[in-house]
Order: C-alpha cells, then sequence, then structure tokens
C-alpha cells in the first residue's frame, strides 16, 4: 500500500505530559486508527538542555496509562547525523547558508546557519482552519542550525517527517506559525508530496486563558489525573470533548449522555475535519461528571482495590475495622465521589468512622427512645441471612415504623447506628454491620436515654 497514511506525536521532552498534549496523542490515535495508519511517537530531545530523562518518562507513562498505543517510537536524537546530511544537502545546494554573527554578550564571533528565504507565498490546506495563505517574506532567512553539526527544531522537525514519510501532521494551534517555515524546508529538501496539517485548537481556562503550568499549577499535567484517581477511559472520553463534538452544537456546557463514549464509539465517530476552530474550553466538573458515569462501570474488585489503598492508616487502626467491612463500603463510597483520590479524603474525614468504632450519641441527636425496644424485637427475629440484603431489613420495620411514625422509628435507630446527624439510610448501615453489632448499638442507645 503507497498511501498509507502515517501520523507522529511529536512531545518535546521539557515537560511533563501536559493535558493539550494528551489530546494531540488522542486525536492522531483515533485518526489513525481510523484510517488504518501507522502512529510514530517521536521524541523531540534535540534541545539537550532543555531535555530531561524524567520528561519523556513521564510522557511515555501517561500515553501507555491512556492506552494510545503507538506503531513506532523514534528518539530525534538518534537521527542527528541525518539531520546533518540534510543541513549539508541544502548547504550544498546553495539553499542555505553559514552566517558569521555577533553574539551579543561576549563580542565574539559566531557562526549560525540560515535558510535562503525564497519569500513566496505559501498556501496550505488545514483541515481545520481550511485554506491558510503565507507571505515568507516577513520571516527572513531563518535559522536552521547552530553550526554544521546541530541542526535545530524546524530542520530536524521536518528532515524527521520526511524520513518516516509522514502523511499527516496533527499538532496544536500554536504551531500553526511554524508551518510556513517548515513548507519552505520540505520544498528545499526536494519533498514529492507534503503532509496534510490539522491544527488543533488551544485549551483554555473558563477565563479563556491559555492552560499553564505557571497559572494552573499540577492540573495541567496527564500524571495529576492519574494520581487523583480518574479513570483513563474517562479522560480519553473528556479529552475527546475538548474541541470535538458529537452532536451537531457543542456548546460545552452540561454533559449529556451522548457525550458518554467509550473507545469503541469514539473510534467510530470522531471526525478531524469536524474539530472546532475556537479554543476548547477545560471544565473540570465536567470531566467530574464523566467520570462518575465510568466509575458506575467498574467492577466491584477494581473499586475494593482502590477503597483499600486509598484508606487512611488511621481508619485501618480503628477498632472494628477489618478489610471485609470496608470493602462493603464500596457502594456507599461509590456514590459520593468524583474519582477514586476523594475516597482518601472521604474516609480521612472520618463521615464513617462509626463502621469501624462503636457511637455513643448523645440524648439530644437520639431524640426519641419510646420504639428502640420494639425496633429491637423486630431486628432480632429477622434471620441473620437478610441482613445481606437492606431491602429486607426495611420490608422487616417498614409497616411499623409507618404506623408509629417513621421519624419516630427511623432517626433513632440511625442515631444509634452511626451516632452522626446525617449518614446513609439505617437499613443499609444494619446490612453492613451485620445483625449482632446491629443489636448491640440499639442496645446502647437505650440504655443512654434511661
Ligand atoms: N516538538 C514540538 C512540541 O513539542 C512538536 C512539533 C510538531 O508537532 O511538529 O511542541
Amino acid at each position: 500500500m503507497n498511501n498509507k497514511i502515517v501520523t507522529r506525536f511529536a512531545p518535546s521532552p521539557t515537560g511533563y505530559l501536559h493535558i493539550g498534549g494528551a489530546r494531540t496523542a488522542l486525536f492522531i490515535y483515533l485518526f489513525t486508527r481510523q484510517n488504518n495508519g501507522k502512529y510514530i511517537l517521536r521524541i523531540e530531545d534535540t534541545d539537550k538542555e532543555r531535555s530531561k530523562l524524567e520528561y519523556e518518562e513521564d510522557i511515555l507513562a501517561g500515553l501507555k496509562w491512556l492506552e494510545l498505543e503507538h506503531d513506532e517510537f523514534v528518539r530525534q536524537s538518534d537521527n542527528i547525523e541525518y539531520h546533518q546530511s540534510c543541513l549539508k544537502k541544502l548547504i550544498d545546494n546553495n539553499l542555505a547558508y553559514v552566517s558569521k554573527e555577533e553574539v551579543q554578550k561576549e563580542g565574539d564571533r559566531e557562526e549560525v546557519i540560515r535558510f535562503r528565504n525564497p519569500n513566496k507565498k505559501i498556501t496550505f490546506i488545514d483541515l481545520i482552519h481550511g485554506e491558510i495563505v503565507f507571505d515568507t517574506t516577513d520571516l527572513g532567512d531563518f535559522v536552521i542550525a547552530k553550526d554544521m553539526a546541530t541542526p535545530i527544531f524546524h530542520l530536524a522537525n521536518v528532515a524527521d517527517d520526511m524520513a518516516s514519510g509522514v502523511t499527516h501532521i496533527i499538532r496544536g494551534e500554536e504551531h500553526i506559525s511554524n508551518t510556513p517555515r517548515q513548507i519552505l524546508l520540505f520544498e528545499a529538501l526536494g519533498a514529492k508530496t507534503m503532509p496534510i496539517y490539522a491544527h488543533i485548537p488551544l485549551i483554555l481556562d473558563r477565563d479563556r486563558a491559555k492552560l499553564s503550568k505557571r497559572k494552573h499549577g499540577a492540573s495541567v499535567w496527564v500524571s495529576e489525573y492519574k494520581k487523583n484517581g480518574y479513570l483513563p477511559e474517562a479522560l480519553n472520553n473528556y479529552l475527546a470533548l475538548l474541541g470535538w463534538s458529537p452532536q451537531a452544537a457543542n456548546n460545552n456546557e452540561q454533559g449529556t449522555d451522548d457525550e458518554i463514549l467509550f473507545r469503541e464509539e469514539l473510534l467510530k465517530r470522531f471526525d478531524i475535519k469536524k474539530v472546532q476552530k475556537k479554543g476548547a474550553i477545560f471544565d473540570i466538573e465536567k470531566l467530574n461528571w464523566l467520570n462518575r458515569e465510568y466509575l458506575k462501570n467498574q467492577t466491584t474488585e477494581a473499586v475494593a482495590k482502590e477503597i483499600n489503598e486509598r484508606c487512611p492508616a488511621r481508619v485501618k487502626e480503628l477498632p472494628l475495622y477489618s478489610t471485609d467491612k470496608l470493602i462493603q463500603l464500596t457502594q456507599i463510597l461509590i456514590e459520593r465521589i468524583n474519582n477514586y483520590g476523594e475516597l482518601t479524603d472521604i474516609l480521612g474525614r472520618g463521615d464513617f468512622d462509626f463502621f469501624f468504632t462503636t457511637p455513643h450519641p448523645s440524648q439530644e441527636l437520639l431524640r426519641e427512645g419510646t420504639y428502640l425496644s420494639q425496633t429491637i424485637d423486630i431486628i432480632k427475629n429477622l434471620p441473620v441471612e437478610n441482613f445481606s440484603d437492606p431491602e429486607k431489613i426495611k420490608k422487616a420495620l417498614w409497616d411499623f415504623a409507618s404506623e408509629k411514625g417513621r421519624a419516630l422509628v427511623l432517626w433513632p435507630m440511625r442515631v444509634a447506628l452511626t451516632g452522626q446527624e446525617k449518614s446513609p439510610d439505617p437499613f443499609t448501615v444494619a446490612s453492613i454491620l451485620g445483625k449482632e453489632e446491629t443489636i448491640k448499638r440499639l442496645a446502647h442507645a437505650e440504655q443512654i436515654l434511661s
């Protein structure tokens, strides 16, 4: 196949994997898979001063976590000889020249290599922005290498794209202004066909400021979402909606069900040509909503594992603590969190300590003890197996509570079991505590009131 689509994601390892970078990788991934193409991950590490292995590792780990697997891996610095040969070719063909220049600081003369700009009009079609016309005259003879051994960004970038036969360049809009220079270099290096470009919109905050480490801190890094226990599938889904929408008109407000798109659906419906031009607003509430939706589909085992790992040590030291009991809280906890990271907060706050330590509610909070002993009798008569299902406990008590007044029966029962003003309903709590502990707590409350 001659016309196989070849794409690349070309991050510079000068920082951790950014949300914007992950979104670019996702769009590239979706487009490439839709077209049975080849997706190259190219680490652009020619800037030796700013590139760090730590950043490269973070980028790789982030992409792996998001399951955006590449087909081929290239490290730009491995191609340095090829870049040098491209530079030599340009000089030999009189398309670039060595320029002796004053270096301001030292007053020394130093050489740089400049591209001989043909000063012409460049027209290219961008899949998102349409036709773009650019007069390159304004760019002057731009620098393409520090010296014969050290080609820099534009040249290395174009040389690698040519060497890999890249057909589609999907990247952030901040690179739009680089495109005319790079097209000139493609032409000068004798490219037979030009890549097709798609420049995807910037990601902005609610004040329409660009997402940046300086202003937004760690929240711009993918690793932060991993750490905070977001699900990678949910983050992918959310990233897909940053600049693209399955709806005809996207007003980017409240999420709707047709925006919940699993990987297979994204692969079916994503369309690079329908990506919007205007900046995409990053909205954590919408990500939280999506993550909650994805949480609903997690297996009990997966959630249990997270709960166990994220439960603070303090809770694990409470007298009635057991891993089994903690795991029984799965349903209660899952309904109350946006991400797994919040498990630590919610358990750490002590809202559910009553499951692991006997409460001593005040008379004032218990309010009313009139029906406690009858409640105990009903509970005593309930077979122990029925405690596995809150509905069965509810059924056993419901008629009695309805007859005597639900608040009068169920409030003291719930407070006896939890010691708290607010908590899950008494049937759910009793089911988790089990028959014996439930009776014990109700009897304890009776004593407090007597
Ligand atoms: N290395 C460039 C960057 O990290 C990307 C260049 C490109 O995609 O063409 O922004």
